[in-house]
């Protein structure tokens, strides 16, 4: 029995710096460990005492690298490294030393040794011995001389075989493979007789041969040849004496391999992780992959439980949005139906046209005929007879011309009373006959409820792309050709031509300088006067308008009238036009000390607007003019629009003192008899009687009725437009009381008879 220094770590000249330092780190956390035990010894089999340590009584092979032998004079090795670490040198006395294998096994089976050290657990061992936990795994390999070759354990037979005495791999070799071999008290031998060729094959340890080879620098002479070959756990081997130390080592085993403190001592020998590392290693790996695992599973389970929910949610959203979107589609058709269709006839509108218009004009070669119609006084039907007869009286309208609009045509509903139908271009021929039916369709008079309904229209017709090339353009044309019917050709239809546009573009020019005339003091009254056909005394002056244009000079009424009517301006261009006479026949008056009347020219839109008696009213308050030197000219065409309103307004002006005459007399519709129901003062005779007067025989005798007729009812009558002394005698012989013409004078600025009355010129009458 070899007998080494107590202490281990004195003379311990290391392999490595590395070594060392390792070891010296194992210690220390040895310490700290020892001490956590110590604060647990209650729970332990073994109480070591501080005071009283236990020895150990420890014997190993001496020459089995790397688990133990000797290195100048010293045990060193895994086995020693981690037996010092198991037993803490404060509370043990590790009592060691070395002898061949043989011998160390011997003892320890008899107990004369606690522990003989890490060796390979066999049957027969664990018969011997008892065993702490296993440390790792061991193999067995089959070493040759390099140009040797055995792939087999079969093969060895053949060979002669060298093994360690008393080795487990003597047992296999013996016990398992029944081999022939020769047993080496000492491995190294076995080597060199390898080396030299004495022997075949070494059947042992492989870390111990790895690391023997390594010292005697055999490697590569000698080689493995068949490797992991009976794979045997490694264990302390115990004294069956000393039970009490198994289970103590167990858990510092344990806890060493839980700290990692093993680990590192078995990589400072084998140069490799231990199998307990790997197994460790392997296990957390399968933990960790079965926790991936697990995770993947729960985060799978918890993302199919998100997805169903999300699933759940978004068919309730998908659901909802559906409803939304009927919802919307509902609302949708509703606003395309408010904002496309007429809600009365239920026929396209404006906006459907512009839409169906801007497809036409995108379609090349696209040809087709717009008909504008208009129906006339629509607006009175609905004020005489309320908005639903007006609405059925549309309705019925519609059913008639959807039955005229031929199939590839289209019918709209502009406004309650403009429609439209927009068809392919036909012939003139087929064209007129379709306008014509139209028409007919409006003057078939409609019953609704008692009332019997008769309507009139105005037509307009464009072609496109002739007359334009945009809903726009086309729309204005219509326009224009339907204006154009309404002003000259009522209740017919009118194709629009390039000069109308021309003249419409003039008015619009025109009305647009209008407007502002009031402004520009473009407006002039001249005055003509009216003088008693007996003696030519001057009994009165009529009001005749002039517009001074920036560009064309003075103009009379015929040129810009119907625009001023057309466009509502003659309301308060009406109301200056009063004023101005009635300023103007006060100052004559006062500066001829005279009592003549003015006559002023109404229009029927100026007698039928809201404001008129009041505009009267104001412009009498604040000029000081005589209301019985006011005479209002109005023509029949007045009384035929509204003839209720005009009746009452005519009484109202002439409860209030104003004379009314009757313009144009004997031109329009009117019949003698109807006048009598007028609260009229004068009758105008229209100058086209006058004029012809002499020479027609017809216009004659229509002078002299309505003479007659007007002094029957008690009425004062005036002859306009007489230009000739003859004209004037055949007036006097019928018995008309007044004349006004070029005979007398030529209508005249205000100041042409103002200077002229105060210098006395006899002429300015
Ligand atoms: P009216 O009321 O019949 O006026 C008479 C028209 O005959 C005037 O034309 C006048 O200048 C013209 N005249 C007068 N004597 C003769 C004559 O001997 N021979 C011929 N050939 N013509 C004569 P004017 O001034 O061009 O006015 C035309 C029409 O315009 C007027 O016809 C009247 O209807 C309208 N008008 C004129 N001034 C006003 C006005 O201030 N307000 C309104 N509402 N209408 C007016
Ligand atoms: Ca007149
Ligand atoms: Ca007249």
């Amino acid at each position: 029995m070899h007998q080494i220094s107590q202490n281990p770590f004195k003379k311990l000249n290391l392999r490595s710096q590395r070594i060392f330092v390792v070891a010296l780190s194992v210690v220390v956390l040895s310490i700290i460990l020892s001490l956590s035990i110590l604060s647990n010894q209650n729970q332990r089999d073994v109480t070591p005492d501080v005071s009283n340590p236990i020895t150990i009584k420890y014997q190993v092979d001496g020459n089995y690298p790397p688990f133990s032998y000797v290195h100048e004079n010293d045990l060193v090795g895994f086995d020693f490294y981690l037996t010092n670490i198991i037993f803490p040198s404060n509370l043990y006395i590790l009592d060691y030393s070395t002898d061949t294998w043989d011998n160390v096994y011997q003892r320890i089976k008899e107990g004369q040794i606690d522990i003989a050290g890490v060796i390979a657990v066999n049957e027969q061992r664990k018969e011997d011995v008892l065993f702490t936990k296993t440390l790792f795994r061991s193999f067995v390999s089959v070493f040759t001389r390099h140009d040797f070759n055995i792939t087999s354990v079969n093969d060895l037979k053949d060979y002669r075989i060298g093994v360690g005495k008393g080795y487990y791999t003597e047992n296999i070799l013996r016990d398992e493979l029944k081999l022939d071999y020769i047993a080496y008290t000492d491995v190294n031998q076995a080597i060199l007789d390898l080396k030299d060729g004495k022997i075949d094959a070494l059947f042992e340890n492989d870390q111990l041969i790895k690391t023997l080879l390594i010292k005697q620098e055999l490697t590569g002479t000698i080689v493995e040849q068949i490797t992991d070959l009976y794979p045997r756990d490694h264990a302390y081997a115990v004294s069956k004496s000393r039970p009490e130390l198994v289970a103590y080592m167990n858990t510092r085993i344990d806890e060493l391999q839980r700290s990692g403190v093993f680990e590192e001592i078995y990589l400072n020998f084998f140069y490799e992780n231990s199998d307990t590392y790997i197994n460790q290693r392997n296990q957390s790996i399968v933990l960790w992959v079965v926790a991936l695992l697990f995770g993947s599973i729960l985060l799978f389970r918890s993302l199919q439980r998100v997805i169903r929910e999300l699933k759940i949610r978004l068919s309730q959203k998908v659901t909802e949005l559906e409803h939304a979107n009927l919802e919307l589609r509902d609302r949708y058709s509703e606003i395309r139906s408010l904002a496309y269709f007429n809600q009365v006839t239920n026929l396209p509108n404006r906006n459907q046209l512009r839409h169906d218009l801007s497809l036409l004009t995108r379609t090349p070669d696209a040809k087709a005929v717009l008909i504008m119609v208009d129906l006339e006084h629509f607006n009175e039907i609905n004020d005489a007879y309320g908005h639903r007869t007006g609405d059925r009286v549309l309705r019925i309208m519609t059913d008639r011309f959807r039955s005229i609009v031929p199939e590839e045509g289209k019918l709209y509903n502009l406004t309650s009373q403009q429609f439209v139908f927009v068809g392919q271009p036909l012939n003139r021929e087929i064209f007129s006959t379709k306008a014509q039916e139209i028409l007919s369709a409006i003057h078939q008079p409609i019953q609704v409820d008692e009332h019997l309904i008769h309507l009139n229209s105005s037509m307009g017709i464009v072609f496109y792309p002739e007359h334009g090339n945009s809903f726009d353009e086309l729309i204005s044309c219509v326009d224009i050709a339907m204006l154009e019917t309404k002003r000259h050709r009522r209740g017919e239809f009118t194709i629009y031509n390039e000069h109308m546009g021309q003249m419409f573009q003039e008015r619009l020019n025109l009305i647009k300088h209008l407007r502002d005339a009031l402004h520009r003091d473009a407006f002039e009254l001249h005055y003509q006067p009216i003088v008693q056909s007996i003696d030519l005394k001057p009994v009165g002056f009529e009001a005749l308008i002039r517009y001074r244009h920036p560009t064309k000079g003075l103009q009379f009424p015929n040129n810009f009238m119907d625009v001023l009517e057309e466009s509502q301006l003659i309301v308060p261009v009406g109301y200056w036009i009063m004023e101005t006479a009635c300023r103007f026949i006060t100052d004559y008056n006062a500066i001829n000390a005279t009592d003549l009347s003015v006559s002023i020219n109404i229009s029927s839109i100026q007698l039928l607007h809201d404001d008129f008696i009041q505009n009267v009213t104001e412009v009498l308050n604040h000029t000081p003019c005589k209301i019985q030197n006011i005479v209002f000219e109005i023509t029949e065409s007045v009384t035929l629009e509204n003839v209720d309103l005009a009746i009452e307004r005519l009484h109202a002006l002439r409860t209030m003192g104003i004379q009314i005459a009757i313009d144009d007399f004997g031109t329009g519709y009117s019949s003698l008899s109807y006048i009598k129901d007028l609260p009229l003062d004068i009758i105008k005779i229209d100058k086209a009687f006058v004029q012809s007067i002499h020479e027609s025989q017809k216009n004659h005798s229509v002078a002299q009725t309505i003479v007659s007729i007007g002094h029957a009812l008690g009425l004062t009558l005036i002859a306009e437009g007489v230009e000739t002394t003859e004209q004037h005698q055949i007036l006097l012989a019928l018995g008309c009381d007044r004349i006004q013409g070029y005979l007398i004078s030529k209508p005249n600025p205000a100041s042409y008879f103002l200077q002229a009355s105060s210098t006395s010129n006899p002429d300015a009458m």
